[in-house]
């Protein structure tokens, strides 16, 4: 039977969970499928199978260099995706410190490194009290959407890195004063199990060694689907940027001004915040009940990070905020892409109050 494009997409209007992973583009898959068919030469080899496969790969590194606003193609590496980079990168140095808003994907490897948390007030980051080999700090946060500049941290470590997953292609990018950024396909719409480094003059030490790929930073066979993919992805995202921003912050509009007249609910993530990322917490409700009711509704949304749903631990994020027990059960995140619409952003906000006042009147 041949797979229906249309019809996979029908259901996608009200996925709300866009921080967690992102539909593929229906023109990502159509650029995809000849390196999943007829294309399947090893870009290593030097046939002409091999030579269609690096070239796609090497178009797809102009692109993602084009949307992170890279100087160079060469300054990007390709990876499994987000954890990988952030492994490879924080593995490379003997000291750093980390800000409290990090993804467990740069708090692990970071703690396992024995390198320092930053102390903060609410989101405001203070710089470490002396000198560290690396500062790693957020473009985005993915639970609360909070926007950091870790640019303007560069007098203190030698190295700035940013996991930019939250970031690239959604919003405006500049990479200065990064050293060494992260990032994942599937946040923009491309595959999942891709992503890249990107390095700015000092390649991370090797992780995965036992083949001279990626200029021996990054052994094993490339995953030329993927990559092709995310190449597509980077480059609709790169021309789409704009008009995606405005349209996040239309829905987000839509559904907080929706709310309005609901009582004891507040967002959070402060005043330079992501558009497309949308973190509110309800008084005396419990932030899952409030997904399960909303998924029955029809409406995919998150009761945090989705990585730490499953977790009984509250979110490392919203305690480095301080926020009272009582809101921080009571926390969901929205989260806008493509494929959301307006009419289902306005549907989704009336579910949203609707449920909201029926589990307040069943406690
Ligand atoms: N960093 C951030 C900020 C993320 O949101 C995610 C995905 N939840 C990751 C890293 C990990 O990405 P991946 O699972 O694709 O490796």
């Amino acid at each position: 039977m041949a797979f229906d494009e249309t019809a996979a997409l029908a259901d996608v209007g009200r996925y709300f969970d866009n921080a967690a992973t992102t539909p593929l583009d229906p023109r990502v898959l159509r650029e995809m499928m000849p390196f999943l068919a007829s294309d399947f030469g090893n870009p290593n080899s030097i046939h002409a199978f091999g030579l269609r496969a690096r070239e796609a790969v090497e178009l797809a590194r102009q692109r993602v260099a084009f949307l992170l606003d890279a100087e160079d193609p060469s300054q990007i590496i390709f990876t499994s995706g987000a954890t990988e980079s952030n492994n490879q990168i924080l593995g490379s140095f003997a000291t750093g410190a980390y800000s409290p808003f990090e993804h467990s994907a740069v708090r692990e490897p970071a703690t396992h490194r024995g390198m320092e948390i930053l102390a903060n007030d609410g989101l405001t980051i203070f710089p470490p009290s002396h000198p560290v080999e690396v500062i790693s700090l957020m473009m985005v946060n993915n639970e609360i959407g909070a926007i950091w500049d870790p640019g303007s941290f560069s007098h203190h470590a030698d190295c700035i890195h940013s996991d930019v997953t939250q970031a690239v292609g959604k919003i405006p990018l500049a990479l200065n004063g990064i050293t060494h950024a992260s990032f994942s396909a599937h946040k923009f719409y491309g595959p999942k199990g891709v992503g890249g480094i990107y390095f700015q003059d000092t390649p991370p030490k090797p992780m995965l060694r036992g083949g001279e790929q990626e200029n021996g930073i990054r052994g094993g066979t490339l995953n030329v689907p993927g990559i092709v993919g995310m190449g597509v992805a980077a480059q609709i995202a790169a021309d789409e940027l704009e008009s995606a921003f405005a349209f996040a912050q239309k829905l987000r509009s839509i559904v907080v001004e929706g709310l309005d007249g609901v009582s004891d609910w507040q967002v959070n993530g402060g005043d330079r915040s992501s558009p497309y990322i949308l973190s509110m917490s309800f008084l005396t409700i419990e932030g899952e009940t409030l997904v399960v009711e909303m998924d029955r509704a029809g409406y995919a949304i998150s009761s945090g990070a989705a990585c730490s749903s499953h977790s009984l631990e509250p979110s490392h994020v919203l305690t480095a905020l301080e926020l009272e027990d009582q809101w921080l059960r009571g926390t969901v995140r929205v989260s806008f892409g493509r494929f959301c619409s307006v009419d289902s952003a306005h549907g989704l906000s009336k579910s949203l109050r609707r449920v909201v006042e029926k589990l307040r009147t069943m406690y």
